[in-house]
């Protein structure tokens, strides 16, 4: 059977979390700490504000894990509406432990109407991107047949670039953006990528922790793709991207962490080793980055001023 690529990732991915705990595969920002979800509800709640306080407080989440950051976001935030959008019936159930008045979507579309906002991380990485690949005669696409790649010639619209260059279209992320500036929502999106669009391959394959082949045995790793936030910011009315490191300091990450580590000195060390990992260079504190897709007449979101 020969596939488009994006096609198989999104097939191979929806199977991996149907079936795995991804959590034993990678960690993730609200896994380390319970100050990221924190700092986030309390940055819902604050651009709810800036929004005109409308009548309901409808706080969405896309890809919500175990519904950790949920969790700890409704400790600062008790009042919002919360809505979650996830594909995977093992990590709702997971996500219902932890947050048991969520309401489930499987998109966008079946959400109420009116102002909301919606948080996403590591969402957007998930999602398949279509490779191409310049050749001597044109643009080819590719294509996955027998768990090796293949190349087809591609009309799609490209720039120029030398043979051999390979670029990424994320038309989900892109579809999905489009959907939320058509019904006005602020959206923070935190995932991996670099500041500017990038060319080569940036998909990978993590299985039992360790790289694997992204080809090999679909279902049994996660796929995931640099998003390319230039790509976004580029087509939508956005602020950002930042640094998360900029994002989550500005937003007190480490005041927050020292009055818990205060509170609970047996807690301390992890807490601080957590806030140290999710701001270091080498860490994860610079390739991820926060954006914001939000109208334009909204004054500049906290954590987003630099
Ligand atoms: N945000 C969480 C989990 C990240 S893993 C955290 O930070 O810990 C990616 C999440 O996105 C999982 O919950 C996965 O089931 C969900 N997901 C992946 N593709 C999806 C899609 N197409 N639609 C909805 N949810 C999706």
């Amino acid at each position: 059977m020969a596939e488009r690529f994006d096609h198989f990732m999104a097939r191979a991915n929806a199977a991996y979390y149907a079936t795995h705990n991804p959590f034993e595969d990678f960690t993730t920002a609200p896994e380390l700490t319970q100050v990221f979800g924190e700092l986030l509800g309390a940055w819902a709640k604050t651009v709810w504000q800036m929004m005109g306080a409308p009548e309901h407080r409808l706080l969405v989440e896309a890809g919500p894990g175990r519904g950790t950051l949920m969790r700890d976001a409704l400790r600062v935030w008790p009042e919002a509406e919360v809505h979650f959008i996830e594909t995977s019936p093992r990590l709702r159930e997971e996500q219902r432990a932890r947050v048991p008045q969520a309401i489930w979507h499987d998109s966008l579309a079946s959400l109420p109407p009116g102002p909301m906002i919606l948080l996403a991380n590591e969402f957007l990485d998930a999602l398949p991107v279509r490779q191409f690949i310049r050749t001597q005669t044109g643009w080819a696409e590719r294509w996955v047949e027998n768990g090796t790649y293949t190349e087809r010639p591609s009309e799609f619209p490209l720039p120029d670039d030398p043979v051999g260059t390979i670029r990424e279209i994320n038309e989900a992320a892109l579809a999905f953006c489009a959907a939320l500036e058509a019904r006005g929502a602020v959206a923070l999106f935190i995932d991996y990528g670099p500041m500017q669009s990038a060319a080569g391959s940036s998909v990978q394959a993590i299985r039992a922790g360790k790289y694997a082949d992204p080809l090999a045995e679909p279902g049994a790793a996660d796929l995931t793709a640099h998003v390319d936030f230039a790509a976004i910011a580029s087509r939508f009315s956005t602020q950002g991207p930042v640094k998360q490191n900029a994002f989550l300091t500005a937003l007190g990450l480490f005041q927050r962490t020292d009055f818990l580590a205060q509170k609970n000195p047996e807690q301390a060390e992890a807490l601080r080793l957590s806030a140290r990992r999710l701001t270091a260079p080498e860490a994860m504190g610079s390739l991820f980055k926060a954006l914001v897709l939000c109208p334009k007449e909204l004054p500049k979101l906290p954590g987003l001023e630099s």
